[in-house]
């Protein structure tokens, strides 16, 4: 990456009559120069999230179909991929996530292109990938229909998330493109405990864990460290904030290693990222809920950069006002101590920083950005 600035292209939802917001993302695409990637009969891979069901802020189908038509056009073969996730809900299985991607919208016949779940029926095809200027993740364990992939377009919702502080290009790249065995190993520094004196025996928490790694003494429960993969459900659905990570850097080497595994993902192939800033839920897609958007929508921005892309997209959403009724509006009087960054303010224990940090050493890009506005 040379040291000049990255270029990243952006475009308002501003969408008069005779013009729609399909046009112009196309118009962002097309502008942040995608067809500098030789597509010709190359296997293009899309990596986007088909949201839990009952989410509703997951990227529309009929963006995706925009990607898809370019890719096309310029010769290449795409399709719309994911993998398997590690806790519970419609997407831990590829048989069930077929089904949910098709709920939510995603088919042949709306998208023009077919749905692969990259890590197999029960996500354990993966591949591990040499990475030995990786720290921590010497040898990722991606999903095999992505690393057999010629081409990877990263298409992201950016939105808060409760671990990774937001999500965008280089979460929807390295988390999402993990196995299952590649998930754990992000989340290994996340296992979870109880404060006995808060827990109220609930069992909430038991609904969301997809590992049975809670223990139920006396009213009280324990976590089973032989079975808690760390993915932090269980953290986030206790009512009385009884569940803690047990280490405190947690998140940061969780994104540390988010930054490592999308170094993988990247390794020895053209990449093109694009990222949809609207529905700016506090919590990721993986929820079966979408809260209020904390700010509101920003646009569309594109870049061959992942790591200026993320940057330039947590900076225009830290630069938007406030949405009344919102988890971020509840958390106003906090909004100093953390600088006035809104994902530190929602979610304190992360450090959105740690993955940039991480991808700028591993020369994935640089978070020094130059803006280009597509009209
Ligand atoms: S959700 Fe929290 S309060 Fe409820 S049982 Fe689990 S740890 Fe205890
Ligand atoms: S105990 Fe909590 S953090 Fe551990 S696997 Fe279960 S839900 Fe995830």
């Amino acid at each position: 990456m040379s040291e000049n600035k990255s270029k990243v292209y952006w475009s308002d939802l501003r969408a008069p009559m005779g013009d729609n917001l399909l046009k112009k993302l196309e118009r962002v695409i097309l502008a942040a120069g995608i067809e500098k990637i030789d597509f010709k009969d190359k296997f293009v891979a899309i990596k986007m999230h088909f949201g839990e069901l009952g989410n509703m802020s997951y990227i529309r189908p009929n963006y995706a179909k925009v990607v898809g038509d370019i890719v096309k056009r310029l010769g290449g073969k795409p399709y719309l991929i994911d993998c398997n996730t590690l806790y519970t809900g419609k997407r831990w299985n590829s048989v069930d996530h077929l089904e949910n991607a098709r709920l939510n919208g995603f088919t042949y016949a709306t998208t023009g292109m077919e749905v692969l779940i990259g890590d197999g029926l029960k996500g354990n095809s993966e591949v591990g990938v040499h990475c030995p200027e990786n720290d921590l993740c010497k040898s990722p364990l991606i999903g095999k229909d992505i690393v057999d992939s010629d081409i990877i377009i990263s298409l992201s919702h950016f939105k808060g998330h409760e671990g990774a502080g937001f999500g965008g290009a280089l979460k929807n790249l390295g988390m999402g493109c993990g196995s299952r065995k590649g998930k754990e190993d992000m989340h290994s520094a996340s296992q979870a405990k109880v404060i006995s004196e808060k827990c109220i025996g609930c069992k909430k928490c038991k609904t969301v864990c997809n590992h049975d790694a809670q223990i139920y003494e006396n009213g009280k429960c324990t976590i089973d460290l032989n079975k808690c993969v760390g993915c932090g459900r269980c953290v986030e659905v206790c009512p009385t904030h009884a569940i803690e990570f047990i280490n405190n850097d947690s998140n940061v080497i969780l994104n540390y290693k988010i930054a490592e595994y999308a170094n993988a993902v990247m390794k020895n192939k053209p990449t093109f990222h694009i990222s949809l800033v609207m529905d700016i839920s506090p919590f990721c897609d993986c929820h079966g809920e979408n809260d209020t958007p904390i700010t509101p929508s920003v646009g569309f921005f594109a870049s061959f950069d992942p790591v200026a892309l993320d940057k330039a997209c947590a900076d225009k959403v830290n630069a938007m006002p406030v949405n009344d009724n919102s988890m971020l509006s509840e958390q106003k009087a906090h909004l100093e101590e953390h600088h006035h960054d809104y994902f530190h303010t929602i979610f304190p224990t992360t450090e959105w920083e740690a993955c940039i940090r991480r991808a700028k050493e591993l020369n994935l890009g640089t978070d020094d950005y130059e803006l280009v506005y597509v009209k």
